[in-house]
């Protein structure tokens, strides 16, 4: 009889914990909002997800819009916090290194890193269909086909529209996170209201998708293991590999101006302009012309707001928090990374929201703004500063120095793909070292210089006067 009623009293209490946590709802099935729900189930959370699209896994891609993401270690800790990382290396290819492609048809292989690490190419559509199924095998319902189209902040009520049937609804949410993309309805509603601060910054060149197709039996045309680039200075094109060896590519180009997507329009011109700028890739590319016409043009913007969240009813995440231009490679990074914090706070505090969502605001807003300016400065090194012999120069000595001083010395690359530094942090080293290798690189040349012995002790005083410039950083580390 005793037995049986301590059995009764835990019993009460699992169902009391159970229905004493909040029930989620979540704004888009993304990556981000696919990989938080797999999290939040693992917390024992009730997850329900509202997707505008239809189901992708049903419906067949509008075409020209499949791009190829590159998936780095902040990605990962995410995916692995959520077990899943054994189920997205199998669709995921390593890159170490970019491979340029120059004008002339000479190419450099840069390594990424100075211990061989890679990021990975996975394609976003396979990678989406994938956390889908895997979020719905964990126990979480997503309704497609239902559009946010007014959010409600201080009631957290939500509108919802069908847009098979176009019916609305409106639902009220215990706690809602709105991981609904650079157009996010959810931030659309925290713009109305007192003391919010917003910004959007459209940069002056948009993209459109290409393909390399395989060769014979699903060979690489290109090296298989990097992301390969043709720099041309106000535009380039890169390519990623897929495991059916094509290359997903992407040409950025300016939309106005005298080489720009309003310039380069008929067959004769788009041929006249592939076959001088990427004379190496035309032959890998029977359809480009095709491709050009073919595929649509995309904008791309950066978007900053605050606050990310409301009180403990709503919070922003991933790219509604924080659309980034796509030239470092951490949209996805970091809105993975926005999960693993989250889920980090979890665990700390419990059931408290209120204290979740402010320390989750108080953590990664200042991150989601310094990968915002890391991406815009990538933007310029990628297009035009990667075929400068300054810059191949600069990147040949930061290597050295990594070498040379370990402890003290780590690109700013490295930190930001393959640690998980806060981005903010990187950004301030980021601007040390530019003080830094721009006195080195005044010198003349680096490699000489280091023979010298008075050279050497001038660089440990610029590397002493560096290192406590970044030791005043380390409050992000906190
Ligand atoms: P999304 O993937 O945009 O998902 C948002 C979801 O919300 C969508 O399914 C959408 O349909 C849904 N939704 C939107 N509005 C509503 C609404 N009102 N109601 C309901 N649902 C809604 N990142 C990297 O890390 N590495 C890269 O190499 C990289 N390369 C990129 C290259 C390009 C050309 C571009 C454009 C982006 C790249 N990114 C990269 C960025 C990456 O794609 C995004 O950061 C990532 O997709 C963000 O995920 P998310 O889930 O926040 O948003």
């Amino acid at each position: 009889m005793i037995q049986k009623s301590i059995k009764f009293f835990y019993f009460e209490k699992l169902i009391e914990n159970e229905s004493m946590k909040r029930k989620i709802t979540i704004l888009g099935a993304g990556l981000v909002g696919s990989v938080l729900s797999i999290l939040l189930r693992k917390k024992g959370y009730e997850v329900t997800i509202y997707e505008r699209r239809p189901d992708m896994r049903t419906d067949t891609l509008v075409g020209g819009r499949s791009i190829n993401l590159a998936m780095s270690d902040r990605g990962w800790r995410a995916l692995d916090l959520a077990g899943l990382r054994k189920d997205i290396e199998s669709i995921a290819i390593p890159m170490y290194g970019r491979f340029l492609h120059q004008q002339d048809g000479s190419t450099v292989l840069q390594e990424y890193g100075k211990n061989h690490e890679a990021i990975y190419s996975v394609s976003r559509g396979e990678l989406n269909k994938k956390l889908m199924d895997l979020a719905e095998a964990h126990g979480v319902q997503i309704f497609f086909n239902q559009r946010c189209t007014h959010v409600n902040v201080s009631e957290n009520r939500i509108s919802l529209e069908d847009t098979q049937t176009g019916q609305s609804r409106d639902l009220t949410c215990d706690l809602l996170l709105g991981a609904d993309g650079a157009f996010s309805a959810l931030r659309m509603a925290y713009m109305h209201l007192d003391r919010t601060n917003f910004s959007q910054y459209y940069i002056n060149a948009g993209y459109k998708e290409l393909k390399i197709p395989p060769g014979e039996n699903g060979s690489f045309l290109m090296e298989k293991n990097a992301l390969h680039i043709w720099p041309r200075g106000k535009f380039m094109m890169i390519g990623l590999p897929n495991p059916d060896g094509n290359f997903t590519c992407t040409l950025f180009f300016p939309f106005e101006g005298e080489t720009s997507f309003s310039a380069v329009q008929t067959s004769q011109e788009i041929e006249d302009f592939f076959k001088k700028y990427f004379p190496d890739a035309v032959p890998l590319m029977p359809d480009y012309i095709q491709d050009y016409h073919n595929n649509p043009v995309s904008s791309l913007i950066t978007v900053k707001i605050e606050p990310w969240i409301y009180q403990d009813k709503s919070a922003l995440i991933g790219d509604a928090a924080h659309a980034i231009v796509p030239f470092y490679g951490q949209g996805m990074n970091a809105g993975f990374e926005d999960c693993t914090i989250l889920y980090e706070l979890m665990e700390k505090y419990g059931e408290d929201w209120g204290e979740i969502l402010k320390q989750y605001q108080a953590k990664r807003k200042p991150n989601g703004d310094a990968v915002a300016d890391l991406a815009l400065e990538n933007f310029i090194e990628m297009r035009d500063k990667v075929a400068d012999p300054v810059f191949l120069e600069r990147k040949k000595i930061e290597k050295e120095l990594g070498k040379m001083y370990p402890q003290q010395f780590n690109s700013v690359y490295e930190m930001v793909s393959f640690s998980h530094t806060p981005y903010a942090y990187a950004l301030g080293c980021s601007q040390a070292q530019n003080v830094l290798l721009q006195k080195i690189q005044q010198q003349g040349d680096f490699f000489q210089n280091i023979q010298d012995e008075n050279f050497k002790k001038q660089l440990e005083e610029w590397m002493e006067k560096y290192s406590q410039d970044v030791a005043q950083l380390n409050h992000f580390l906190s």
